[in-house]
């Protein structure tokens, strides 16, 4: 049968019932209190007169009354419209107008809209859309995707299934299928007493899926921090003893650079995944060294598969091939298809990646040319270039929107991007194109130095050693930070605009 995904707050309060499930400085929201609280929003937005169906904008930070108003949109029967509360004002409101969002909440509005309206269950609908995400906005403009709940519930699933190790990672050989799907506190074997400092934001897909939904299915108390403040961070990680640390690899780049790092007590740490953006090899290797017991995972995804594709499969094989962004997962097939047009790949070749599966959107709201362009026969491009090798493991080598053009070849920013992590004397760095008229665009590399005294020159002629000559660096500019979204990509598109 279908569930909703406001199912997964009801299924938790009755699972994990007085179990922490949230908590911020002193105050702490148990599963069971959720589920009643997620109910009396849902109750109160419908006496105010939201109707199933309806788009509701929730624009908020992480707090305690975020997880309350997201899952009560959802037995509401309302479609969730996650807003980035740092947006500009004209884009906020362009992205809630475009969504047709009937009511835009703020936190301060959450409490008094679950005043007086007890705690009789509404059951869970479980047609329409669940969500209305919009994309980063890293490389063009954001366009909101259309997720129904099945592709929220199936989603959530699939990680936390993946995260407690209930199923085979991948259902290549015979692994379950979404027909089998009956409840999901009937499929995911609990993780004990799993607890996470929560950063994920969760107006982007990882925080709601991975950062939210994936928590309550394995019953995982999430405390709550108001902004990534690493020395913070750490501090609570090691009072709180916590069982895993996800997110972007801005985030893992922040807590290794802060001082004092490695005297951290962090042998509690058994998991460590990462997505959203690539993860260098040297950061694996840094976090190996940091938490030697922890499984180090990579997945790879995008708002228009709800959140992910693939996963490393290390809770059953222990094989995790860094670089790579792992297996898909169970019920997904992804293939690498010709940049030339000539058809699916060979193992090891490039290509585009194309995903199919019950996570995968119905489409873009409102844009039947832009969905066209991106979907058939079920199958999602996903304007990422990739290779998946003989054992089937996906690598990203790049996106095609920041694939660059130099005579002709091809040439791909995240390789250049990995030579300047591995190099000692880079704390971050990033590489985009610059036009050039006579050979198309050259490569450009901003690197935020990691001690004083290094000279652009050599740090340019030390990684262009390793490279053939089309792939070369033709400048490195020092800049004191790179610009990444909330999500923690890399702004590419601020970055070319430097260029002039
Ligand atoms: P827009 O599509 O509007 O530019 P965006 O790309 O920021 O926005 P998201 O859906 O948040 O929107 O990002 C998805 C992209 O993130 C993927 O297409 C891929 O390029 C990148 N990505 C996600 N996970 C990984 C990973 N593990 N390794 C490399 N890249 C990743």
């Amino acid at each position: 049968p279908e569930v909703g995904a406001g199912a997964i707050a009801v299924g938790a309060a009755n699972r994990w019932g007085e179990r922490p499930a949230f908590v911020r400085g002193g105050e702490v929201l148990t599963f069971a209190e959720l589920g009643s609280r997620a109910a009396r929003f849902a109750r109160g937005l419908r006496a105010g007169g939201v109707r199933p169906g309806d788009r509701v904008a929730l624009r908020m930070a992480n707090c305690l009354e975020f997880p309350v108003a997201y899952y009560g949109t959802l037995l509401a029967g309302a479609t969730f419209v996650p807003v980035n509360p740092l947006l500009p004002e004209p884009v906020a409101a362009a992205q809630i107008a475009d969504a047709d969002a009937v009511r835009t909440i703020v936190a301060a509005d959450v409490a008094r809209i679950c005043d007086g309206h007890g705690d009789a269950p509404i059951p869970p609908p479980a047609d329409g859309l669940a969500h209305l995400a919009y994309t980063g906005g890293t490389t063009g403009e954001s366009k909101g995707v259309c997720l129904p709940h099945r592709n929220v519930v199936v989603n959530s699933l699939q990680y936390a299934c993946w995260a407690s190790g209930s199923l085979p990672d991948t259902d290549a050989d015979g692994g379950l299928t979404l027909d089998q799907v009956g409840s999901p506190d009937e499929w995911v074997t609990p993780l004990g007493e799993a607890r996470v400092v929560n950063l994920t934001p969760w107006f982007h897909a990882m925080g709601t899926i991975a950062g939210l939904n994936v928590l309550l299915l394995t019953g995982t108390t999430s405390h709550l921090l108001d902004r990534l403040d690493p020395m913070a961070y750490l501090a609570d990680a090691e009072r709180l003893g916590i069982t895993s640390i996800g997110g972007a690899p801005a985030l893992f780049a922040a807590l290794l650079a802060t001082p004092g790092i490695a005297e951290r007590d962090l042998s509690s740490v058994r998991l460590i995944n990462s997505g959203a953006a690539p993860m260098p090899v040297e950061m694996i290797e840094r976090l190996r060294a940091l938490c030697p017991e922890a499984v180090i995972a990579e997945g790879y995804g995008l708002t228009e598969v709800t959140m992910g594709a693939t996963m490393s499969p290390t809770h059953r094989s222990g094989l995790h091939k860094p670089g790579s962004v792992g297996l898909p997962l169970f019920d997904t097939e992804v293939r690498t298809m010709a940049l030339d047009g000539s058809g699916e790949t060979a193992p090891g070749e490039r290509g585009e990646v194309w995903i199919r599966g019950p996570q995968v959107m119905t489409g873009y709201h409102g844009r039947p040319d832009a969905t066209a362009d991106v979907l058939a026969d079920g199958w999602l491009r996903t304007g990422d270039v990739g290779v998946i090798d003989a054992d089937g493991y996906l690598s990203i080598v790049d996106r095609l929107k920041d694939m660059l053009l130099y005579k002709g070849y091809n040439v791909y920013p995240r390789e250049l991007e990995e030579l300047l992590a591995a190099h000692p004397d880079v704390a971050a760095g990033a590489v985009v194109g610059r036009p050039d008229p006579s050979v198309g665009e050259l490569p450009v590399a901003f690197v935020v130095p990691a001690r004083a005294g290094v000279r652009e020159a050599d740090l340019m002629a030390e990684v262009n050693q390793h490279v053939v000559a089309y792939k070369r660096l033709r400048e490195v500019r020092f800049v004191e930070s790179i610009p990444v979204s909330a999500a923690g990509k890399v702004l590419k598109r601020e970055l070319r605009s430097r260029l002039g």
